[in-house]
């Protein structure tokens, strides 16, 4: 939907795809993009310039977890004309509903917790604009960018279980979590479900949960952390999420791979 010139305000910790797809595809069309902290909102507002087209969020952030106020967010893209995004993957509507708290359109990665069994890559938009829905149907159409009937009968037969699944991981992950956080060689655990993560308030009021997604710090450096993941035992070392599998991966090392 955007032209070449536009402008995007981003939230400065994103899925490594996302910043990849910005940087390295989208900037090639001559799209400008600013990077910014949007835990602090103040920032959002700063960093909007006169052909600013859009404001692009994730709240959980892809990896640190950084929670952002959607509702602030949404009242200061509306009173500039801006379209705000919000990836709500880490989530799913079951958790969190960013159009209900102003967004003018939610993108899901279906391929996470949506299909939730791993065999599906598949992606989602949704809004409650009927003019950005007519737009979006013209590019669809336009683009040729349908999934496979097979696919998407996998994926309504996930949906049936999303309610359960999302109730369980945020069960679990939440234990998983508190465990850590006591774990004598854990630094500190990020994990927006819990007390201490530094806007717990502020999620609890936009979110009715976490799912099965957090990060952590362990005490040493790279060394101490490779150590760690060729040692564990339940989870499998790979990129993914919100399947039935247990998953770990350094998002400091999956980033710089080709593709
Ligand atoms: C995985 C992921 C994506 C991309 O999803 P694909 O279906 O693999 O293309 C986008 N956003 C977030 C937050 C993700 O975790």
């Amino acid at each position: 939907m955007l032209s070449s010139g536009d402008h995007i305000v981003i939230g400065d910790d994103i899925y490594g795809g996302t910043n990849r797809l910005l940087n390295q595809v989208m900037a090639r069309f001559n799209i400008k993009m600013t990077f910014t902290d949007l835990t602090n909102i103040s920032n959002l507002e700063k960093s909007i310039e006169p052909n600013t087209k859009l404001v692009w969020l994730e709240s959980p952030t892809n990896p640190t977890m950084k929670v952002v106020d959607i509702k602030a967010a949404a009242a200061i893209a509306k009173k500039h004309n801006i379209l705000l995004v919000v990836d709500n993957t880490f989530l799913t509507p079951y958790l969190q509903r960013p159009l209900d708290l102003g967004a003018d359109l939610t993108i899901y990665s279906i391929s996470k917790y949506m299909n939730g069994h791993g065999d599906v890559i598949m992606g989602s938009i949704a809004t409650n604009n009927e003019e950005i829905y007519q737009k979006l149907k013209f590019l669809q159409n336009a683009m040729g960018i349908i999934p496979a009937p097979f696919d998407c009968y996998q994926v309504n037969r996930g949906l049936k279980t999303l309610a359960l699944r999302m109730q369980k991981h945020n069960e679990n992950c939440r234990l998983v979590g508190e465990f850590l956080e006591r774990h004598s060689k854990v630094e500190k655990v990020l994990h927006p479900g819990l007390p201490s993560h530094p806007q717990y308030e502020l999620f609890k009021k936009q979110a009715s949960g976490h799912s099965g997604t957090f990060s952590m710090y362990l005490k040493g450096g790279l060394e101490e952390s490779r150590t760690f993941l060729k040692a564990v035992k339940v989870f499998t070392l790979a990129e993914s999420l919100g399947g039935y599998e247990s998953l770990i991966e350094l998002p400091f090392q999956t980033i710089k791979l080709p593709c």
